[in-house]
């Protein structure tokens, strides 16, 4: 199996840092929601379970996408030879389609229970900003191996674009992250077409109903068509993280390592409540 690739390792992944490093000026600068917890404690804590995440990622998913386009290319199978569509338009409807798969993945995520437990250790950080981007369980990273192998091939996905895709895929995943405040009226028209920092915050809120919402990466039309999408939560309302996990003591890199093979625990605040909001606004209007 093909492990190295110069372009997306000396090109892609030094823009990513380039990318990553100036979302973390701009959100230190221009903060979107105020933060509960020290950084530089979440940024251990993030950089631990990214530690192990991160190198399956690029040894393991990578080249794991990469042998699958290869193979199904070379067998000349998948759906976008199957139409016979010229190359350009292959690359396009390609690049949408992962897009889309990757929007149901992570609906996935949420809905199924072995997957929420690694998936689980994600959304339990009390903050969200640029390190959360990365804080995945290698678990999780490990079991998308096979959706996404799986996903291009029956695609077609030419295998440049796998890599291609994953830059972008990664770049966007970071920017929506972010907790960098863009103005209003801009990020009010950008997330018409990609997915945003105020967007994807409210995804990651201890209300059930906001966090089973926005499950897109990219293009935010996913859930548009699926109507998962909500932008009518203010910002400095929404309180981040997980009910049932509020103790900054269960953020630990051993016990995030764990986490999924605990006992679960129910939807619920420590005290027994289940977090709620009256919602008034239509779903689709996005507030500051
Ligand atoms: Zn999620």
């Amino acid at each position: 199996m093909k492990i190295m690739f110069p372009k997306f390792d000396k090109i892609g992944m030094p823009l990513l840092g380039l990318a990553a490093a100036t979302l973390f000026l701009l959100e230190a600068k221009r903060q979107l929601r105020k933060r509960t917890r020290p950084k530089p404690e979440r940024l251990l804590e993030n950089s631990s379970v990214a530690a192990a995440a991160l190198p399956a990622l690029r040894l393991l998913l990578v080249p794991g996408m990469y042998a699958a386009a290869r193979q199904a290319n070379q067998k000349r199978f998948g759906l976008l030879r199957w139409l016979g569509l010229p190359e350009w338009a292959r690359y396009t409807a390609g690049f949408l389609l992962l897009d889309y798969t990757n929007y149901l993945w992570h609906v996935l995520l949420h809905k199924s229970d072995t997957l929420w437990r690694f998936h689980n250790v994600h959304h339990i950080d009390l903050d969200l900003d640029l390190s959360t981007a990365w804080r995945f369980h290698i678990g999780e990273n490990i079991a998308s191996v096979p959706y996404r192998g799986a996903a291009i091939a029956l695609l077609g996905v030419p295998a440049p674009l796998v890599l291609f895709y994953e830059v972008i895929f990664e770049g966007c995943t970071a920017f929506h992250h972010s907790n960098m405040r863009l103005p209003y009226t801009v990020e009010r028209q950008l997330c018409k077409v990609m997915v945003t920092p105020r967007m994807h915050g409210i995804h990651h809120s201890i209300v059930a109903r906001e966090t089973n919402s926005n499950f897109s990466v990219i293009f935010s039309w996913w859930d548009r068509l699926h109507q998962s999408l909500r932008l009518n939560v203010p910002q400095d309302e929404i309180t981040i993280g997980v009910p049932a996990y509020r103790d900054p003591k269960e953020q630990s890199p051993k016990h995030l390592f764990l986490m999924p093979f605990k006992r679960q625990r129910p939807w619920q605040l420590p005290d027994g409540t289940v977090p709620e909001r009256e919602t008034w606004h239509s779903p689709a209007l996005l507030l500051p």
